[in-house]
């Protein structure tokens, strides 16, 4: 059983619900009962010994509040129980949803958004774009060689590669910015209200600090990464979702191709934040 499914079996569990209903029905029938054996003593006893004295008129009646007021008193408290308990399960019932809504809009591995959350925020963010006439930026990134990693350090280490790239992302990303992995080594930020500009910028920064920084380190090995990166963006790189996703692959696909070139053969596909690439000038080199 996968975990939301572990999930949703537990919140929609009723067995302990069930299992406090019983304990909270058990403590009524014990007051009711109770309650009946004090109003029976007490009406026994009124039937033996006919009051005469003043004593007996204070005690009797005292006698006949004992089980009324014992079975008030039990009734409030099965009330506050009850309440608790409902208001127990209603917090646990909002945590867990709260915990489902994460899990189902977020990828386990990295924390950042899932690929189907991420499309959803790119329709919206596009159609605010198109609507209040301001850009909107596309990053995509794939990791580089990373079934190499894999095969020479293992999974487990390909796995904390990706989970280290996604804190460096997280870094150099605003808060608005809508940062995913789209699946495998292939991860996408939206930047909302940002040009050409600053997306090339985001892309430099990731470089430079995937240049100096190693995603993962023991025993003296040290995991420095390359990364692809493309850039698309409204209106001046696509008018849809799927044109700006396709001229970001393109730009990326062109950017790995030019980084397996020999060196000699190809400039560095790093752009320099200086350079303002022409409007249709969407690749790196
Ligand atoms: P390229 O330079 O062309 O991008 O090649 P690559 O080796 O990075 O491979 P590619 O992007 O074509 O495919 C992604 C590979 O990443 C495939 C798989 O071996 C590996 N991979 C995908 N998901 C995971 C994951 O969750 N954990 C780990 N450790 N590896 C993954
Ligand atoms: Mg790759």
């Amino acid at each position: 059983m996968n975990t939301i499914t572990q999930l949703g079996a537990e919140v929609s569990s009723e067995e302990p619900l069930a299992r406090d209903e019983e304990r909270i029905g058990r403590i009524a029938w014990v007051s009711i009962f109770i309650a009946l054996a004090l109003a029976g003593l007490a009406a026994t006893f009124f039937i033996l010994t006919e009051a005469v004295q003043l004593w007996q008129y204070i005690i009797y009646p005292i006698l006949v509040c004992l089980p009324i007021l014992f079975g008030s008193a039990s009734a409030r408290y099965i009330h506050i129980t009850h309440v608790d308990l409902l208001r127990g399960y209603q917090g646990r019932l909002i945590l867990r949803s709260i915990e489902l809504e994460k899990m189902a809009s977020h990828d386990e591995l990295t924390e950042l958004y899932n690929r189907r959350y991420f499309y959803e925020r790119f329709q919206e963010g596009l159609a605010r774009a198109r609507t209040s006439n301001q850009t909107l930026a596309l990053v995509a990134l794939d990791i580089d060689g990373l079934k190499k990693i894999n095969d020479e350090y293992g999974h487990a280490v390909g796995d904390i590669v990706i989970a280290n790239l996604a804190k460096v992302i997280n870094k150099h990303i605003r808060n608005h910015d809508v940062p995913a992995r789209l699946g495998g080594d292939e991860f996408a930020v939206l930047m909302p209200d940002t040009d050409k500009r600053g997306a090339y910028a985001l892309a430099q920064r990731l470089w430079e600090e995937l240049e100096e920084t190693p995603m993962y380190e023991h025993e003296g090995l040290r995991v420095l990464l390359n990364v692809s990166i493309g850039v698309s963006g409204y209106p001046w790189g696509g008018e849809d979702v799927d044109e700006m996703m396709h001229w970001a692959d393109a730009d990326m696909y062109a950017n790995k191709v030019g980084r397996r070139l020999p060196q000699s053969a190809t400039s560095v596909p790093q752009q320099s934040l200086t350079d303002d690439p022409g409007p249709e000038d969407l690749t790196w080199n």
